[in-house]
């Protein structure tokens, strides 16, 4: 093993060079003119490689990584979908590239407008009163969403609400930014249907509680039909509504959580609303809220007069939650994608992600436990394989999906089930790609039944098989020069 590592990552040699710079025309301009204060010495351990090998090599690792360009991603609650280029080809204009946070607002007008515009647009996807696109992610949109929530009760003098409903199938993140805005989490049960269970969260209403974290398709992808009845109790005891819009993809242009009685929410605009994602690249997580908080939404804001555009720092609002506008390619591309789907099409969305996801519902569950039955929306779960008498298990299931191309959905997530895989394919998949999938699924569960070594040992065709997960994420190793001294030291 240490061997393979060095093949891929030693490429260094002695006195090689990338560019060799020709000796500059005027004098002046030489690098032995310049002071030995303005040198860096050679004493720096850098790899000492041609142009050509450092581009193989860069070019290689990439080969080795799965994307949503190389294959399918059914990755549930993230939604990996295919990111149109022309997004990527509007976003990278010169005029977008050069801009300066720094730069006055007249100088980026079209900027402010298109902040202006895309928080109208997701107003009116949502049914909410107002937007900020200020958050840089998910959570943190949660958390700037709770942290609103919390001064709201603040502002009314009511300091007892401390306490959020979240339901035992909620998304890792909606307990952990209770937790982070200093309250504390009340966990709501499911019924067997997979629902909140209505009598449960009855019993735990009362003037402590801030309010309830939902998302609608829940977190396993099923309808929660008591939606209106739920916000109506939550209301009742002065609690107020947050929406997990991490995913729309089932609501899109059918169904608007401000309709529901959700009163804050945030949105992913690098799941829903396509920008390419993953490996904590840039994200966007925009809040939205109702009439009577968008007092409260985060500085700076971006405001519309007289046909211009300004900033604006309001001294009823949170305060800052994010520098500058530094994810604005985010929200370019969402703003992109929106438009060219435009308000006819942005409707289809919802239903294709559903279809696709019951299609696969429906043809592997012979195969695979379905926990819950019926109508499934965006994204469906399986508690693992129906026989499980050789003792295969989801995680030997997703490895081995590998070797067929696949990225492995989401496992062990919603925690409900032991065994969950969670499957997400979106409305951007094609019949022929979900029945290569459905495929491989069965494939994968009549080799579990017939010889299940080879599932249990998978993957076989990737660079490396399994890692130590637990030993990957408590000692990072970063760099192969690490990972050396790490095998020296274990010998
Ligand atoms: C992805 C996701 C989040 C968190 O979003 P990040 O941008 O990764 O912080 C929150 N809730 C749900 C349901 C999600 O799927």
């Amino acid at each position: 093993m240490v061997n393979y590592t060095k093949l891929i990552f030693e490429q260094s040699v002695q006195g090689r060079m990338g560019y060799s710079l020709p000796e500059a025309v005027f004098p002046c301009y030489s690098i032995k003119q310049l002071s030995s204060s303005i040198l860096r010495h050679s004493s720096l351990d850098l790899p000492e490689v041609s142009e050509l090998d450092v581009l193989r090599h860069f070019t290689n690792i990439s080969n080795k990584n799965h994307g949503v360009e190389t294959g399918f991603y059914p990755l549930g609650s993230c939604t990996m979908k295919y990111n149109p280029k022309m997004n990527e080809e509007i976003a990278s204009y010169p005029a977008f590239n050069q801009l300066h946070p720094l730069q006055s607002p007249l100088q980026v007008q079209g900027v402010l407008k298109v902040y202006d515009e895309l928080s109208r647009i997701l107003s009116e996807i949502s049914g909410l009163a107002a937007y900020s696109l200020n958050p840089f992610a998910g959570s943190q949109g949660e958390l700037t969403g709770l942290m609103i929530m919390k001064a709201y009760h603040e502002s009314r003098g009511d300091f007892k609400r401390t306490k959020v409903l979240v339901p035992d199938s909620a998304h890792g993140t909606n307990p952990a930014s209770v937790a982070v805005c200093g309250m504390q989490v009340i966990e709501i049960k499911s019924t067997d249907k997979g629902t909140v269970d209505l009598e449960d969260l009855k019993n735990h209403l009362s003037d402590e509680i801030a309010g309830m974290m939902l998302t609608n398709p829940n977190t396993i992808g099923i309808f929660e039909k008591d939606i209106c009845e739920i916000s109506k109790v939550v209301h009742e005891t002065g609690g107020l509504m947050y929406y997990d819009g991490a995913n729309l993809n089932a609501l899109l242009g059918m169904a608007r959580p401000g309709d529901m009685g959700f009163d804050i929410m945030h949105i992913n605009l690098h799941k829903t609303f396509s920008t390419p994602h993953g490996g904590g690249g840039p994200g966007s997580g925009p809040v939205g809220v109702v009439e009577k908080l968008v007092s409260f939404l985060p500085n700076p804001r971006v405001k519309h007069q007289d046909g211009m555009y300004y900033v604006e720092h309001s001294k009823d609002a949170l305060g800052q939650v994010s520098g500058f506008f530094g994810n604005f390619k985010v929200w370019l591309r969402a703003y992109v994608y929106i438009l060219s789907l435009g308000k006819e099409h942005i409707k289809e969305v919802g239903p294709l992600a559903t279809l696709n996801a019951n299609y696969i519902k429906d043809s592997i569950k012979d195969d695979y436990y379905l926990p819950i039955e019926g109508f499934c929306m965006h994204e469906c779960v399986f508690d693992g394989l129906i026989d499980q008498s050789t003792g295969v298990k989801t995680l030997d299931v997703a490895k081995r999906l590998l070797d067929f191309g696949f990225h492995a959905p989401t496992i062990y997530f919603p925690l409900l089930f032991h065994q969950s895989i969670m499957i997400e394919p979106t409305e951007v998949e094609s019949k022929q790609t979900l029945d290569e999938f459905i495929q491989a699924m069965k494939l994968v569960a009549h080799e579990a039944r017939t010889n299940p070594d080879v599932v249990k040992n998978a993957p076989h065709t990737t660079p490396i098989s399994r890692i130590d997960e637990v030993y990957a994420a408590k000692k990072m190793i970063l760099t192969y020069k690490d990972y050396l001294a790490e095998c020296a030291l274990q010998k």
